[in-house]
């Protein structure tokens, strides 16, 4: 491994996916959903596969239905308007897009401040485009991000913010003052935004604003979201990109070497997927806070500190209350516990020693199955 990679052997997600598999507990560690999405997209796939519809290669910003879906997609919920045929571009999944984007983006030795605790993907990417990670660390309890902080990172070297809202993992979503606010630097510094909005639809107080829509914000902004998340296939890997036209033409330069195209008949199902009427987006919402409720209340009575999230599909936990301080060796050794599987926060912190008590739980799980898990944890006090 180069030294660049140094660090970054395995995703903690494998490491916990594994060890959940490996002992036979329920895995509210990595995030995916135990129930395909909807019936008529997989259908949708299957025709599309069978009607020899991207069988073979297509086109490189991908199928002409897609990008014209993305970009009806952000009219409807946001007001934005892009052009399909130059500022969107489908990708293998958002973890294409965040690596595309920076290597299309960061010169070796730039600095590119992002949330932490952060996405693991963020690092190791920030790292492979040789550039400096310069974390601004979101709080417990609050988890807000302090503007006045923001502005004491920013340096000449600065050239590019990295936002996740809502975010992965504590489930903070950003507030329209707090966007106004890091816009406002990002103009005054000329700086460039990657925004991960992966979990726009998982949006349970307040609402999803997407910087881009912001005054002096679309000519330095790309926005990255998936059909993973929405619709319940994280498997197909269908991602994109939406932005000014040239900060999209970059990102397509460094994303036709990575994989060039991925997920022909997927992408032909994921354009229908993005026509749903509103009231999917609705019911799959509330289906979601359902379970938020249920999780969250659960751990609480099991005898975690719970930070309630705003958005996403996870709770981010304190296991102080258990008189235990390691995140780590703790979702170690819960799965051999109670049989149920975790992943510590503590390692998306430079700082080690923050978030060292904090644990992340999934509840994109079905209801019986989740209520199982908070049987399971409630043995642990
Ligand atoms: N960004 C965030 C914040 C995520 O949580 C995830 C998925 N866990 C991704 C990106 C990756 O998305 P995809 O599966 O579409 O590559
Ligand atoms: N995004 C998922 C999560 O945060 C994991 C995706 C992955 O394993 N790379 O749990």
């Amino acid at each position: 491994l180069n030294r660049r990679l140094a660090g970054f052997g395995t995703t903690i997600f494998a490491e916990m996916s594994a060890l959940a598999a490996r002992t036979g507990s329920i895995n509210l560690g990595q995030g995916f959903p135990d129930t395909d999405g909807p019936e008529e997209i997989r259908e949708a796939a299957v025709r599309a596969l069978r009607a020899g519809h991207g069988n073979q290669y297509p086109p490189g910003p991908g199928i002409p239905e897609l990008r014209t879906a993305v970009a009806d997609h952000q009219k409807r919920f946001y007001g934005l308007t892009w052009s399909p045929d130059t500022e969107v571009l489908v990708t293998a999944g958002a973890t294409e897009a965040i690596a595309a984007s920076l290597l299309a983006l960061v010169e070796p030795g730039d600095e590119v401040i992002a949330f932490e605790p952060y996405y693991d993907s963020y690092a190791a990417c920030i790292a492979m485009a040789g550039g400096v990670r310069v974390p601004l660390t979101l709080r417990a309890p609050a988890f807000r991000p302090d503007l006045d902080e923001l502005r004491s990172l920013i340096t000449p070297r600065t050239r590019l913010l990295l936002l996740n809202s809502p975010h992965n993992p504590t489930g903070t979503v950003l507030t329209p003052e707090e966007l106004s606010g890091i816009a406002a630097l990002a103009v005054e510094h000329d700086l460039l935004v990657v925004t991960d909005e992966v979990y726009e639809h998982l949006v349970f107080e307040g609402s999803h604003h997407p910087i881009a829509a912001l005054p002096g914000m679309r000519e330095r902004t790309v926005s990255i979201s998936s059909a993973g998340k929405t619709y319940a296939y994280t498997g197909w890997k269908i991602g994109w990109v939406t932005g000014d036209a040239p900060l999209v033409t970059a990102v397509r330069s460094a994303k036709q070497y990575l994989t060039f195209v991925s997920g022909g008949p997927f992408q032909y199902a994921i354009a229908e997927a993005l026509n749903l009427p509103d009231t999917f987006f609705t019911e799959f919402r509330a289906s979601m806070r359902r379970k938020r409720d249920l999780l969250a209340e659960g751990l609480r009575s099991a005898g975690f500190r719970v930070y309630e999230p705003a958005g996403t599909y996870f709770v981010t936990t304190d296991i102080s209350p258990f008189g235990e301080e390691d995140a780590y060796a703790f979702c170690r050794a819960l799965p051999e516990r109670c049989g149920v599987a975790a992943v510590p926060v503590s390692v998306f912190y430079d700082d080690p020693e923050a978030g060292r008590s904090q644990v992340r739980f999934t509840f994109c799980k079905r209801e019986d199955v989740l209520e199982e898990a908070v049987e399971r944890l409630r043995r642990l006090g």
